[in-house]
C-alpha cells in the first residue's frame, strides 16, 4: 500500500479512461476487483451476512467500533495524500484496519489475512479512475455492483498471479492487432497465445455500429466482445 505511486492519479479525473490504460490493462483490473470481491463474498458467506457495501471495512464486521482514528492513513501511507480518489481512500483504510485485527491476533482476520490482497493490487498497478456512479462501482473496466453480494464466494478462484495478469493483457493486445488486421482483409487468421488453436471473429450489428466477438476455438480459453471504436 504504501508502494503506491500517486503519480498515476494525479489528474485523474479529467482524463478518459482510454488514455490512461490500455484495454487488456482494464481486463486484468477486472479480474483483481472479482477476486477481491469473491474473497469477500467468501468471509461473508462465514459471518452469514448476505452483502457489504464496497465502503465497509471488513474490520467492522468484528469489531463494531473503529480500530483507528482514519487521520492515521496519510501519517503511515503519505503516498495516498495527493490521490483525489475517495474509493482508494477508503479501501486503503479499512486495509489498515483489517492489519491492527491480524497484528492483535484475531483468529478471523489472520484466517482471512489476504482478503484485501486483490484490490490493493489493483490501486498500485494504477487502476484508473475508481468511482461510485449510482449503485455501482465504475471504471475503465467496467462496472461492478457496488454492494458485493455474499454469493460471490461461490466463484471459482481467479488467478491473480502477475503471469496471469499478463496473459490476460497479452491475449486482448493479441486480439486487438488480429481485429485490425482482419478489418483490412477479411481473409486473413490468427492464432490463440494461450492455446495455439484458431481464434474465430464474429461480426456483429448493434445501434452503436458494429461490434466483434473473438474466440478461441478452444472451450472457455479465449472470448471477448470488441468495438471498432477504437481503431477509428
Ligand atoms: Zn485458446
Amino acid at each position: 500500500m504504501k508502494s503506491i505511486d500517486p503519480n498515476l492519479y494525479i489528474g485523474i479525473s479529467n482524463k478518459r479512461y482510454e488514455e490512461v490504460r490500455s484495454r487488456g490493462e482494464y481486463e486484468a483490473d477486472s479480474i483483481l476487483i472479482a477476486e477481491y470481491y469473491r474473497r469477500v463474498g467468501v468471509l461473508l458467506q462465514f459471518m452469514n451476512k448476505d452483502s457489504a457495501f464496497i465502503f465497509l471495512g471488513m474490520s467492522r464486521l468484528i469489531n463494531k467500533e473503529p480500530i483507528l482514528d482514519y487521520d492515521n492513513l496519510l501519517t503511515i501511507c503519505p503516498n495516498l495524500k495527493d490521490i483525489n480518489l475517495t474509493i482508494i481512500k477508503a479501501i486503503c483504510f479499512n486495509y489498515l484496519e483489517w492489519c491492527c485485527l491480524i497484528d492483535n491476533g484475531n483468529p478471523l482476520a489472520i484466517k482471512y489475512h489476504d482478503i484485501y490482497e486483490p484490490i490493493i493490487k489493483l490501486f498500485e498497478r494504477g487502476g484508473g479512475q475508481i468511482s461510485i456512479h449510482h449503485s455501482d462501482l465504475v471504471g475503465g473496466f467496467g462496472a461492478f455492483p457496488r454492494s458485493i453480494s455474499a454469493s460471490r464466494g461461490d466463484m471459482k478462484e481467479f488467478d491473480i498471479s502477475d503471469s496471469a495478469l499478463e496473459l490476460e493483457i497479452k491475449g486482448i493486445e493479441h486480439a486487438e492487432v488480429y481485429l485490425k488486421e482482419y478489418l483490412q482483409d477479411r481473409d486473413v487468421t490468427s492464432t490463440c497465445i494461450r492455446c495455439g488453436k484458431k481464434l474465430l471473429i464474429q461480426e456483429n450489428q448493434s445501434v452503436a455500429g458494429a461490434w466483434y466477438k473473438i474466440k478461441c476455438e478452444t472451450e472457455k480459453c479465449f472470448d471477448d466482445n470488441f468495438s471498432s471504436y477504437y481503431f477509428k
